[in-house]
């Protein structure tokens, strides 16, 4: 309880976040009934976040079956309150609960179109979604008229199980690490992983570059098509893309064989180790959305960005190289499906190109929505990857934010959204990596040298007329609303 009591008492002068403010996670916190001082009691719910990507400032006791949970802030930015990411154990059999998450810094959620939190417990260690029964999202008179999230859980299993709650499935930086080494020990020779720089809590910042070897060493004109992901620490999901993309591609599948032959793949799965570490949603460990500062990032205070943009800079200088895409992929917390934003050009051919990436997406996915997909030039995104690169790169070149959904997709056929799982969000990685086959035009037959280059809208089947896309016509029209992100 003492560990909860400095918590809430020592950020308190932030005017951003209010009374309730709160500053480092909960500590194995035993949330005793008011008053008590005996010894703990099974039932008396033991709450920790203090490990890896973990996320709960504070508990309020309000009665046996219902506590109070506040969100920790980003480090050194209160703005930002919505990941959470904590166990719960020392419960009784069968013991019922309501937890009510009080102080999101976000008012529109997908939480009102049924979106749950994520849990796992130790014999059952799969992350399931909570039923969208249990879960309600509303305004509430208690918490100066805050959103508060609550769920309802029956704890079914007691002895010395450990439950763990999140708001979506959790990835960590160890986890990507793990993932890592296991490809480096296959020494895969279309495989290569390098350091591209250390975060300020000195965290590796990985690159892996995936081609045929013929490329990393031929002195032909090569195409990069060049992923990131995870600026935005909490937004989970596109680990889980990133690395379905990384499994396609390194894989023994015909067409990721053929793709490996004319294109160089270059990801960088985490630009934000740090804020993934410490169970931000948002923000590096200094406070900053790294995903506002491509136009100048300093080294100290944006190491990753800016061993990530300098080695861009260098490959755009390369006359060796061409950088045809640029994909930053991020989860979305108000929009359902996977869609994607682009740029805006002057020059209409350009733009017009920019949409058949999108529609060609949205032919290979099932959930991948062309109505969602949006093309803008706000000032407030200027800082973004996706628009700072697009106005630096080669006119051919495409940039693009892929957005996948912190819930649930609609795909035409059924009438209800259908909850996103993992398995769902390693498919758009790889319907992700397809795409760029159709795009070449590769197949994995034995065929002819594709011809490289966009494909003109004509001549593209026109499928999946169920999700709301446009035709060609429509890419001109594109909306040019500004939409969170
Ligand atoms: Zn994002």
């Amino acid at each position: 309880m003492s560990k909860m009591h400095e918590d809430r008492t020592a950020d308190s002068a932030s005017s951003d976040s209010g009374d309730d403010a709160v500053v480092g996670n909960v500590n194995k916190t035993i949330a005793y009934p008011h008053g008590y001082s005996g010894p703990p009691k099974r039932g008396h719910l033991l709450f920790d976040a203090c490990f890896e990507s973990g996320n709960l400032g504070r508990v309020d006791y309000i009665t046996e079956h219902e506590y109070d949970l506040f969100v920790r802030p980003d480090t050194c930015n209160p703005r930002f309150r919505v990941w959470f990411n904590f166990t719960v154990e020392n419960v009784r059999p069968d013991q019922r609960v309501i937890f009510n998450v009080v102080n999101f810094s976000k008012t529109k959620s997908l939480y009102r179109e049924g979106m749950s939190p994520v849990v796992k417990s130790s014999s059952r260690p799969k992350w399931t979604r909570i039923p969208s029964k249990n879960v309600f999202y509303y305004r509430c008179p208690d918490h100066r008229k805050n959103y508060v999230m609550s769920f309802a859980f029956c704890f079914d299993r007691a002895d010395d199980e450990v439950y763990q709650f999140a708001y979506s499935f959790p990835y960590t930086y160890s986890r990507l690490q793990n993932y890592l080494e296991k490809i480096e020990h296959k020494n895969m020779p279309h495989v290569k992983r390098e350091l591209l720089s250390l975060t300020v809590q000195q965290r590796k910042l990985d690159m892996v570059t995936i081609t045929s070897p013929e490329n990393m060493t031929s002195s032909d004109k090569k195409k990069i098509v060049f992923v990131t992901s995870r600026v935005h620490p909490g937004e989970s999901p596109a680990s889980h893309v990133v690395q379905g993309f990384l499994d396609f591609i390194i894989s023994n599948h015909p067409l990721a064989r053929v793709l490996r032959d004319y294109i160089i793949f270059k990801v960088v799965p985490m630009l934000n180790p740090d804020g993934v570490y410490l169970g931000n949603y948002r923000c590096s460990l200094m406070g900053f959305d790294l995903n506002r500062h491509w136009q100048d990032p300093s080294p100290w205070a944006h190491p990753t960005l800016h061993a990530t943009k300098q080695y861009l800079m260098n490959l755009h200088s390369d006359p060796s190289v061409v950088i045809d895409f640029y994909i930053d992929i991020h989860a979305h917390s108000t929009l359902s499906n996977c869609f994607m934003y682009g740029n805006i050009y002057d020059e209409e051919e350009r733009f017009q190109r920019q949409a058949v990436f999108p529609r060609l997406m949205c032919s290979n996915a099932d959930d991948f929505s062309f109505a969602n997909t949006a093309f803008n030039r706000d000032v407030v995104k200027a800082g973004t990857g996706r628009r700072f690169l697009g106005g630096i790169l080669d006119e051919s070149s495409h940039c693009y934010t892929l957005e996948v959904s912190f819930y649930s997709y609609y795909n035409g056929l059924s009438p209800s959204p259908i909850p996103y799982t993992e398995e769902s969000y390693y498919r758009v990685g790889r319907n992700l990596a397809k795409t760029f086959a159709d795009y070449y035009k590769i197949s994995s037959h034995p065929a002819p040298k594709p011809s490289v280059g966009f494909i003109r809208e004509r001549d593209r089947p026109n499928s999946n007329k169920n999700k709301g896309q446009g035709t060609s016509a429509d890419a001109a029209n594109v909306t040019t609303k500004t939409r969170p992100r």
